[in-house]
């Protein structure tokens, strides 16, 4: 039961011959088997599973099924669930429990899923191993002896759907944290138009990029997510009225007789990335014009800059939203001898160094003598990259490109901070624009791990994103079924 699709375990749910508590329990016992080694979850709620599976096996029998009833999910720890601890994988809200009840997990709620727990990511969602979580980083599924990341930051739910300890989860996408970890456990990852899903109650990173999106192991189960998730939401300013409604299977855009101009990023051909990387990125796009896809080289002048421009933005973002944990309303506390000392005791004690440093670099592009050269520097290059894609999206309809340089790296790699972030390069400029991107895998390297490429669109196009995506999948054809991952 593991090994199923959403979209195949929906049929088997309707037609009775399996029951939301069957496939619940099956994948409870998973997370009771795998959970150890995997890491995937911060906190498991087998109970409220269980209690959801009841309450779809009886829609089941009433006829009054929902979108997603009966399917067992994974929520990121950074979705504020009501009644249920949410983290951000940090000591500062390790023992936060929420009084209310994010939006996206709102909507999952009511599309009858099954909330098996609250996954793994790193701290606030600022990384890219997922190694700086509080509670240790999550572990790919993917030769699993070999001890790899599994991505970040949303690295526990791709390690809980590519190891089967969940059938779909939530994913944030702030500079890559969706699809960087679904390339790397061959998986899809969608990051959404931004503004497409509501960011109210989702523990906040940098507000202008955060994205809220699907991780699932097929295009169309990707789809399936997001058309729960989106949707406009009076809760959040930003929330844009265009909805996604995708409840069937998504059509071909390509084939019979259908053209399209896929565009390559001129500028990214320069970039050095791993031979398994140019290969299977050669090849997906052979497959592409093997069925009437005319490919294009458009360019994005700036695109190289968007590391630098994000690396100002987004902590400058973050420093301003973590201020709000002083240890006066909720989170950690450090007593100290008077209020200075104790924000100063709590914060040190609460954050991990990653999301200090980042306060640190975010507080200084922030002041005066530095707010011209660095901030709006930044935004002026965002600005650029922005009307890139606009220019490039007159000459083709979508983007493809790589979504990482190479295949998932051991746990213990001794990267250093710029390295790790320079791992962004391929993701950044994306959430910049704010357009929608679809990781998809694209095959598996020669060391048999897989990697992925990204579909791009203009805002607005996740539904196009979304088709040339499975037209890539298909040609892909790599097996992600979880026993098979595993060998067990
Ligand atoms: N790796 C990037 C960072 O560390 C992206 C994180 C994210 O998208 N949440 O900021």
């Amino acid at each position: 039961m593991i090994d199923l699709t959403i979209h195949a375990a929906l049929e088997k749910l309707k037609s009775g011959e399996i029951s939301a508590t069957e496939l619940t329990r099956a994948h409870l016992d998973r997370i009771e088997k795998l959970g150890g080694d995997l890491n995937a979850y911060i906190t498991t709620t087998p109970e409220r599973a269980l209690a959801d599976a009841a309450a779809a096996d009886a829609r089941y029998k009433n006829g009054t099924a929902r979108a997603l009833d009966g399917i067992p999910i994974g929520m990121k720890d950074l979705f504020a669930t009501r009644g249920i601890r949410t983290t951000a994988a940090s000591h500062m809200l390790e023992n936060f429990v929420p009084e209310y009840e994010s939006t996206v997990s709102q909507k999952f709620i009511d599309s009858g899923s099954v909330l098996l727990g609250k996954t793994n990511l790193d701290e606030f969602a600022m990384g890219t191993f997922s190694k700086t979580s509080y509670f240790g980083a999550p572990v790919n599924p993917w030769q699993l002896e070999r001890k790899l990341t599994a991505g970040g930051s949303s690295g526990g739910s791709t390690s809980a759907v590519a190891g089967g300890l969940a059938m779909g989860a939530t994913g944030t996408d702030t500079g890559g944290s969706i699809r960087f970890p679904s390339a790397i456990t061959g998986l899809v990852g969608m990051k959404p138009t931004y503004g497409l899903c509501s960011r109210w109650g989702c523990v906040a990173f940098a507000s202008s990029l955060d994205t809220p999106g699907p991780i699932a192991r097929t295009v169309d189960d990707a789809a399936l997510l997001l058309s729960v998730m989106a949707g406009h939401d009076p809760k959040d300013s930003t929330s844009e009225s265009a909805g996604f409604n995708e409840h069937t299977p998504l059509e071909s855009i390509l084939g019979d007789g259908k053209k399209l101009r896929v565009g390559v990023i001129r500028e990214l051909n320069d970039v050095e990335i791993s031979s398994d990387m140019k290969k299977l990125f050669d090849a997906r796009i052979a497959d592409l014009k093997s069925i009437g896809a005319e490919i294009v080289e458009v360019s994005i002048p700036n695109i190289l800059d968007a590391l630098a421009a994000y690396y100002i933005i987004a902590p400058a973002e973050a420093s301003s939203n973590l201020a709000r944990y002083d240890g006066m309303r909720y989170g950690l506390r450090v007593e100290g001898n008077d209020l200075l000392d104790t924000y100063k005791k709590t914060r040190a004690a609460g954050f991990g160094t990653e999301v200090q440093r980042r306060m640190i670099v975010g507080t200084a592009v922030l002041s005066s003598e530095s707010y011209e050269v660095y901030f709006m520097q930044a935004a002026r290059v965002r600005r650029m990259i922005a009307d890139s894609f606009n220019a490039a999206f007159e000459q083709c309809g979508l983007i493809i490109c790589p979504t990482s340089s190479g295949t998932a790296m051991p746990l213990d790699s001794d990267l250093s901070p710029l390295e790790y972030y320079a791992l962004d390069l391929f993701t950044v400029a994306m959430n910049l624009a704010g357009v929608p991107a679809c990781s998809v895998p694209a095959g598996l390297a020669v060391n048999g791990l897989p990697l992925g490429v990204q579909v791009v669109g203009k805002r607005f196009d996740d539904l196009r994103v979304l088709q040339l995506a499975k037209h890539i999948e298909q040609f892909a054809g790599v097996d992600n079924r979880p026993t098979k991952i595993m060998g067990k």
